[in-house]
């Protein structure tokens, strides 16, 4: 057990040595006093990266100096990205580290669950089909027999099952669930034994008109179990309102594009009081909870000293409090319950060093380091305060070997010193726990059951400097870090990362060979500790033809990459295999890549993930060969045209004009174009003639809200909400002989396997007489949706709308969505006279 909490609270402590350390001022001491001699918690539940209320987290631990958490069940992976190409996995390690950022901000803390966030889930059934209900339940249970909350806040409604993402009221009801659970042994009781038990005092929602039908309904509810507080306090000690905190902390979301701009004055929220008592209309949430020092065995006198120290604090001297500060620390060191006693140390520890102006430092001497390799070490240990202080030890984790200092710190007198240290052999990687092992698409499989809800991998690369301050013996823990000078941007911290020697990175994700004709492909190796030399070998896979067999690379050095090609001969029949090249090294062998994520706005991330490249050998026919392609919000359909054998010709919207087309077989537009390209609005003109002439246009999925223009097609078409997110959902034919379905590929349930994430989305729901509707599909007990994919004839060409994700087929590899766009393309041309051609399908 003991165990367990070093290893969150460390990880905890050492956020923020990820980027700069944190250097606390007088008035940042005196609200980490207030909060030290607060005992209050709050967990807030939601589903998503972005769904918690920062205002009432920013409330709570800035106004009411609460320990606040916000427990995220998924990290955001289905999501959309708007700062750079990545998504799934690679998106949820950016979205947990903006949580971070943003709790780094607001004062609270984080938490996760294991499960995945996969994707649009329309009801909670579902979502709690495809993640495992009894582990999510399970994590949450966990989480608050570790964060130990009197109070619980869900940000959504467990009642409201259809009304917004499944995954939203599966939180709810979940953490509704786990209210019960957390405080009986019987639960769980493995976890019990691990963690104790823990009943909270109340669960609320957090509830707002946002909820209900309109304002008018809001104001007329009943309120009788309502709380209200006005989270729009101002904070004179940071000049800034709680609700501009909160704006901050907010922005801190940038892959998601909230960045929000703080607001001043008083703003209400409103929680409602679901489980435990609470007496009307009392506006704090703690009333009948002891949240002093007297609420601890032997916290009393540790309540009345914290209470002296707060009174008598000197903002011009605050080293004065820490003599006080020192005394409570020893008799918190006597506390029995393991739980306040680990909490309130690391919190004192914190104040104790900032009062004093202690600094304590670990640097390594390059950010990236391998299993065995040799480390220098440079220790930085200075006191500025009057305090009486020594160094007596420094000892290193994780082999805890002690080095005995005994250095006497007088006031700013600077300290260095450098050792070398050799990386256990059998350590783990640094890179996200979550990702060390392939999960399913609703769960996150973790095998260390002690990592399970947090939010990163606790370093265990760190450093304890134990340090005799005023008498006492105190020890102070540091992760180790990597820092240097940036010519630009002055001193960068980086977080210190164990990775493989080796990582291999194949070029691509998936590559397509539509005809029989070979391709070849890429492999970079790169050395990451000195003097790297081996083979590189692809696995074997059957029916395809892969050379050479191997290629040799020699006495690589640290940071040294090299870039391989084979050549692929696909076999003749239509197949997907995963291609894994493996490197072996003195008899090691080596198939992950080291994956960087570099953004201003959170610490750089290196992780350690499977190289796996799709090869797809399609059996596909195409006409045409020129497609001009207009980029909407960003997506990969124009490599994925290139790999089918098209020549993709990017068109820019200014552009656009019956002239500029004319020499397109095919032109296509990218998602979401009618949402974000503001020129389009101007040139549906131009790309209807082009279509009167002859060319076919297709127009990829946008939302239903926010068009640039209402004339979407040259015909009545009107886009709706609907979408299919079961992304096996049956798909029925409707027009079985059209064209799109049969030439130059003939189209069959075959090709609607393997498909990923969803069917498709927005589909348009009402529509001329003029389109012919070729598909049905439907999610489970919803009625069968017709307008996926919308193809009309106007003058010789044809028209095309389709909602269908093709966007996140093309990357997967997924062979019938190549074949179905090809026969999109391929459209043939009518002669205008002849209009009955739909009809003659449809029979
Ligand atoms: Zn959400």
């Amino acid at each position: 057990m003991r165990k367990l909490f070093c290893l969150v609270f460390l990880f905890i402590s050492g956020l923020a040595q990820a980027q700069q350390p944190e250097k606390l001022n007088s008035s940042e001491i005196y609200s980490e006093i207030e909060k030290l001699n607060f005992l209050g918690s709050v967990l807030y539940v939601a589903a998503h990266p972005d769904d918690e209320n920062t205002r009432l987290i920013s409330y709570f631990s800035n106004e009411l100096n609460a320990r606040t958490a916000y427990l995220s069940l998924t990290r955001g992976d289905g999501g959309q990205n708007l700062i750079g190409p990545q998504l799934r996995e690679l998106l949820g390690v950016i979205r947990t580290q903006e949580l971070l950022a943003a709790r780094k901000i607001d004062g609270g803390e984080q938490f996760f669950s294991r499960a995945n966030d996969f994707g649009y889930s329309k009801t909670p059934e579902e979502t709690l089909n495809i993640w495992n209900e009894e582990e999510v339940l399970k994590d949450v249970v966990r989480t608050i027999r570790l964060f130990k909350p009197d109070v619980i806040i869900n940000r959504f409604d467990a009642n409201s099952a259809g009304e917004t993402h499944g995954h939203h009221t599966s939180s709810a009801i979940l953490s509704s669930r786990a209210f019960d659970l957390a405080g009986k042994p019987s639960a769980y009781p493995q976890l019990a034994d691990e963690l104790g038990t823990w009943q909270p005092k109340k669960l609320f929602f957090n509830t707002s008109p946002w909820f209900y039908e309109s304002q008018e309904a809001f104001d007329a509810a009943d309120k009788s179990r309502f709380i209200s507080f006005d989270t729009g306090v101002y904070f004179p000690l940071k000049g800034l309102s709680n609700t501009e905190i909160a704006s901050l902390s907010r922005s801190q979301h940038q892959s998601q594009g909230f960045g929000s701009t703080g607001t001043r004055g008083t703003a209400s929220e409103y929680i409602e009081l679901l489980k435990g008592k609470h007496p009307e209309n009392n506006p704090d949430i703690f009333h009948g909870i002891n949240t002093s020092w007297s609420r601890v065995k032997g916290g009393k006198e540790i309540g009345k000293i914290l209470n002296l120290v707060q009174e008598n604090f000197d903002f011009k001297d605050p080293a004065a409090s820490v003599p006080q500060l020192v005394k409570a620390y020893q008799l918190i060191q006597n506390l029995e319950d393991p739980h306040w006693k680990e909490l309130k140390s690391e919190q004192i520890k914190d104040v104790i060093a900032a009062a004093m102006g202690l600094y304590l430092e670990a640097v390594a001497g390059s950010p990236l380091a391998t299993p065995g390799e040799k480390v220098n070490l440079e220790l930085e240990a200075i006191n500025r305060s009057d305090i009486n202080t020594e160094l007596l030890s420094v000892k290193l984790f994780p082999e805890e070997k002690t080095i005995p200092v005994n250095l006497s710190l007088a006031n700013n007198r600077a300290s260095v010193q450098e050792i070398d240290f050799v990386i256990p052999e059998n350590i783990n990687f640094t890179s996200p726990y979550w990702l060390n092992e392939e999960g399913s698409l609703g769960m996150y499989r973790v095998t260390q059951n002690e990592l399970i809800g947090l939010p990163e991998t606790p370093r265990e690369l760190k450093v304890q400097f134990t340090v005799d301050v005023a008498g006492v013996k105190i020890p102070f823990e540091r992760n180790i870090t990597y820092k240097f000078n940036d010519p630009v941007t002055g001193e960068s911290y980086r977080p210190f990362e164990v990775v493989p020697k080796v990582s291999v990175t194949t070029g691509t994700n998936v590559m397509v060979f539509a005809n029989g004709v070979p391709g070849s492909i890429t492999v970079t190796v790169k050395a990451m500790a000195n003097g790297i030399s081996g083979e590189l070998n692809p696995e074997e896979m059957p029916g395809w033809k892969i050379s050479p067999e191997k290629h040799i690379f020699d006495t690589l050095q640290k940071g040294e990459e090299i870039t391989f090609s084979f050549e692929v001969q696909p076999p003749s029949v239509q197949d997907k295999v995963v291609f894994k090249p493996v490197a072996t090294v003195n008899g090691n062998t080596y198939s992950r890549s080291v994956v960087q994520l570099d953004y201003p706005h959170i610490p750089l991330q290196t992780l350690v993930l499977p190289n796996k490249t799709s090869l797809v050998k399609l059996d596909i026919q195409k006409r045409g060969n020129l497609v001009g392609y207009i980029q909407g919000a960003g997506d990969v359909v124009p490599q994925a045209l290139e790999q089918m054998g098209y020549k993709v010709e990017l068109i820019d919207p200014k552009y656009i004009s019956e002239n500029n087309l004319t020499k397109f077989d095919a032109v296509v537009v990218g998602i979401r174009a009618y949402n974000t390209i503001d020129e389009l609005r101007y040139r549906q003109q131009a790309l209807f003639e082009y279509v009167k002439q002859g060319g076919n246009l297709i127009l990829q999925y946008n939302t239903s809200r926010g068009l640039v223009t209402e004339t979407l097609a040259p015909y009545k078409l009107e886009l709706s909400r609907d979408r299919v997110t079961n992304e096996a959902a049956e798909v029925t034919f409707l027009a079985p002989n059209h064209p799109v379905l049969n030439f130059p590929n003939k189209i069959t349930s075959k090709d609607f396997e393997g498909w990923v994430q969803e069917r498709g989305l927005y589909f348009p729901d009402k529509w001329g007489k003029e389109f012919t509707p070729i598909l049905a599909m439907n999610d489970k007990d919803e009625a069968p949706t017709k307008g996926s994919l919308l193809v009309a004839p106007y003058g010789k060409g044809n028209f095309i709308y389709t909602g269908l994700s093709f966007f996140r087929e093309f990357p997967a590899g997924v062979p019938g969505a190549f074949r179905l766009f090809a026969n999109m393309l391929s459209l043939p041309q009518h002669e205008p006279s002849v209009s009955g051609l739909q009809q003659d399908n449809q029979k």
